[in-house]
């Protein structure tokens, strides 16, 4: 295995591979090293090829001294052309990453396997993570599978659907009453206090590692070519970010040849901290107080926002917000183009592909990736506004006295 060490992002100071996940030196974030001079690409492929069908597949540029095993494992969720949505933006190639369809219906499923098989290699015996509702359910299911203890805690006022898909599982569920920020600070004061792996606190470096595996699968999924350009949602950063440093890490390597896509963020306009910083040519993000119906993505004060930041302007992308109403129109526009329903992140996501279409900075001549990382029924709220049912008797007459002819569909 390639894994090398923890280093701090900022000032390189290294670290053994241990539950830290800040430098002493200047409380820079630590991140993962790899050594990957002793690999040639053709094997490496071969061994991808011949690996696991789901993340594990990757175990070359994972954190782990042995390839782990997980009962519910995730990864190679679909990548499916949507081509009704790119004609309707006037887009060349939209290609739409589904990570709806992973064990727990989020993209969480990644980075939790990673942190959870990490945590038993280290020794723990409990896990938890501060959440803003797809990480709870994906701590709470991967813990249960692997038969370790787990806590939860989210901000109690989250979706119910999301609540109730965590406690099934056996979990200790805990909702603070605050927002994620405020979880946040409280799972960094516990991490400290007890012996437990938080799966974002203080395993994050290895956390962080999972979301390189939607690189990956895209590469593959595409047949071994890079998109053009990419769209995906951004709460921490961290999913953003580490999509870039997949796609590095294989053009380095020479698994894949072609520029760096141009990455373009997406948040929701009631929590943009990142989109704010981005409009203004700041560095850093000015903390917010969240208030959007993207609850996933409602970090107001986002850890890797810095290096999000970074991304899109070092590629010549750019970083969005949009309100709630396009949100709701941006879940509608997906599953009426390509039959996938989306929770309220990934109506962030196809609402910034449709503003970039819009703006002329996504066009006819590109293929572009976006990332849908949740599940429409984990949101329902969210459609219920413009909600419509004929309500009929059961019989010809009332079917034809109440329910309208559709209109012709035009191609
Ligand atoms: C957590 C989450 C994200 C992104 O999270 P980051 O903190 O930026 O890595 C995106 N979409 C959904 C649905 C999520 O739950
Ligand atoms: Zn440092």
């Amino acid at each position: 295995m390639a894994v090398t060490a923890l280093r701090c992002k900022e000032c390189g100071t290294e670290y053994p591979l241990e539950a830290l996940f800040v430098c002493d030196q200047c409380f820079g974030p630590l991140e993962v090293t790899y050594d990957h001079s002793g690999l040639d690409a053709e094997s490496v492929k071969r061994r991808i090829q011949a690996g696991s069908h789901g993340i594990w597949r990757y175990a070359d540029f994972l954190p782990f001294t042995s390839r782990p095993a997980s009962a519910i494992e995730p990864g190679l969720t679909p990548l499916v052309r949507a081509d009704r949505l790119a004609e309707q933006l006037g887009v060349g190639e939209v290609w739409v990453k589904n990570d709806a369809a992973n064990p727990t219906h989020s993209f969480k499923d990644r980075v939790v396997a990673v942190a959870l098989a990490k945590a038993l290699e280290l020794g723990f015996d409990t896990v938890a993570c501060a959440s803003t509702g797809n990480l709870a359910n994906a701590v709470a299911a991967h813990a249960a599978a692997a038969g370790i203890d787990s806590y939860v805690f989210v901000p109690a006022n989250l979706e119910e659907q999301k609540l109730l898909a965590t406690d099934v599982y056996g979990t200790t569920l805990v909702g603070v009453d605050g927002n994620y920020d405020d979880v946040n600070r409280l799972c960094t004061e516990l991490a400290a206090e007890r012996g437990w792996a938080f799966v974002n606190v203080n395993l994050r470096p290895y956390y962080a590692e999972g979301s390189k595996t939607l690189a990956y699968e895209t590469i593959e999924q595409l047949g071994w070519r890079l998109p053009d350009k990419v769209v995906a949602p951004i709460a921490s950063g961290s999913l953003f970010t580490k999509i870039g440093r997949g796609f590095d890490e294989w053009r380095e390597l020479g698994l894949v040849e072609g520029e760096v896509p141009v990455f373009h963020g997406a948040q929701a306009a009631g929590c943009g901290p990142v989109a704010a910083a981005f409009a203004d040519g700041h560095d850093v993000c000015r903390p917010v107080r969240p208030d959007t119906i993207a609850k996933s993505l409602a970090i107001g004060n986002p850890a890797d926002g810095p290096y999000a930041l970074d991304l899109a302007r070092s590629t010549g992308g750019s970083i969005d917000s949009v309100t709630d109403d396009e949100i709701r129109a941006g879940i509608r526009l997906l599953a009426e183009t390509t039959g996938i329903f989306t929770e309220t992140a990934g109506g962030v996501t196809t609402a910034t592909l449709a503003k970039l279409a819009e703006r002329g900075e996504i066009g006819s001549g590109d293929r572009v990736v976006v990332y849908i990382t949740g599940e429409g029924l984990k949101t329902l709220d969210a459609v219920r506004e413009g909600f419509a049912m004929h309500e009929i008797e059961p019989t010809l007459e009332s079917f034809a006295a109440n329910v309208p002819e559709r209109a012709a569909v035009t191609a």
